[in-house]
């Protein structure tokens, strides 16, 4: 007898157009950044999320470097995020000499609170980064009142969140900045990818010009300037035409995708809520009138070893899951140019705890419930057995 195939945690499939219009592309003669494909998918985002202007950039992190450029960030600037992020919001800052500044999690959100950061901030606080988790929010508009109130940027790292919402607002525009990923695990995927999203408006000429390598080479295509020259700090990290093409055929697709993300995810969790107490296990949080876009599918387990024992417990039946962020306040370069302040609790808690399931365009149903199975054959630990 055959054993069943693993299933992966993540698949790359196209979804659409993907070969034709990088074939378009290829037949367009221009492949750089500025191209065709780039303008459409620039066009769709700053239509589907009303954002002011959004800027395809190679990935997130390029983004997030972007972002820290245009607000001006200095040597001894501090900036306030999360222990449990991804690691680029914190090199981003570093790059510019500044200090992240880490705070723990919020239980009901896995991510900042106003609280939280509010008690974080010196007179050396210039911004504050907050990663919406797993494609839910934060609490975002207590973050942008203490941000107003206080005088500082506000900058969304949605890498996870493009299609979610706080009470029917779209994440990323609430910001005065926020960032998108198409990385190949995200909902929406050009392999490497990546956006800058611009709701402030006084920041977009900044912008424009620091993503043409500090250069008014947009004007200049516009014809708004006879010549282009070096005006300013910036980088080349504008996406060019083929990952473009690509992104494109998965942006027409977005609404399928989207739905049946949904779908799976809803599926895992009908199917886990009844065995959930038993098995020890908590499912998603999120605070009350957020939408998410199904990103992830996490299960928080009772303690370290817990968790240790399901993930093998899941390969041995085939199902690959894995855990997610090591705290960046403990990790040595965390350490070294950022610094932590108050209890990091919840961190360290979730850190040991978490446990994400498959969940991707090309998984099936049945899928599912195979992983539902999995995770119904899996012993209770004595010690919690009733
Ligand atoms: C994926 C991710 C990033 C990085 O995205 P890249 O496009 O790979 O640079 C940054 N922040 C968060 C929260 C992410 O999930």
């Amino acid at each position: 007898m055959n054993a069943p195939k693993t299933i992966p945690f993540n698949q790359v499939r196209p979804v659409g157009k993907e070969y034709q219009y990088m074939q378009e592309a290829v037949s367009l003669h221009h492949l750089s950044s500025g191209g065709q494909f780039a303008s459409r998918c620039e066009d769709w985002l700053e239509r589907r999320l009303g954002t002011r202007r959004a800027i395809l950039t190679h990935t997130c992190t390029h983004a997030l470097e972007l972002a820290c450029l245009a607000i001006d960030l200095k040597p001894g600037d501090e900036v306030i995020m999360p222990s449990f992020a991804f690691v680029t919001a914190a090199t981003a800052i570093a790059l510019r000499g500044a200090v992240p500044v880490f705070v723990d999690i919020s239980p009901d959100s896995l991510t900042l609170h106003p609280d939280t950061v509010a008690r974080a901030i010196t007179d050396r606080t210039k911004a504050v980064i907050v990663i919406h988790y797993a494609g839910y929010g934060a609490w975002i508009d207590g973050l942008k009142d203490l941000c107003d109130r206080r005088g500082l940027y506000l900058i969304e790292d949605a890498a996870q969140a493009i299609d979610s919402s706080y009470l029917g607002k779209p994440l990323g525009t609430l910001g005065h900045l926020a960032t998108l990923s198409f990385h190949e695990t995200k909902n929406l995927i050009a392999g490497e990818g990546g956006a800058l999203l611009i709701n402030d408006e006084t920041l977009v000429d900044r912008i424009e010009i620091m993503a043409e390598k500090g250069t008014d080479r947009a004007q200049f295509l516009q014809g708004r300037v006879e010549k282009y020259v070096w005006q300013d700090l910036g980088s080349s990290v504008r996406m060019g035409e083929l990952p473009a093409a690509y992104l494109f055929a998965q942006f027409e697709e977005a609404d399928h995708v989207f739905g049946y993300r949904r779908e799976l995810w809803r599926r895992y969790h009908t199917g886990l809520a009844p065995m959930a107490n038993e098995k020890g296990l908590s499912l998603p949080r999120h605070i009350p009138d957020s939408s998410g876009n199904a990103h992830l599918f996490y299960v928080l387990t009772q303690d370290r070893a817990h968790r240790d024992r399901l993930l093998s417990h899941l390969a041995d039946h085939g199902v690959q899951a894995v855990f997610h962020y090591v705290p960046l306040h403990s990790s040595p370069a965390g350490k070294k140019f950022g610094r932590a302040h108050g209890p990091m609790t919840v961190t360290d808690q979730v850190a040991d705890t978490l446990l994400r399931l498959p969940l991707y365009h090309s998984l099936s149903f049945d899928d599912v419930a195979r992983v539902v199975e999995a995770v119904a054959a899996f012993e209770t630990p004595a010690k919690d057995a009733p």
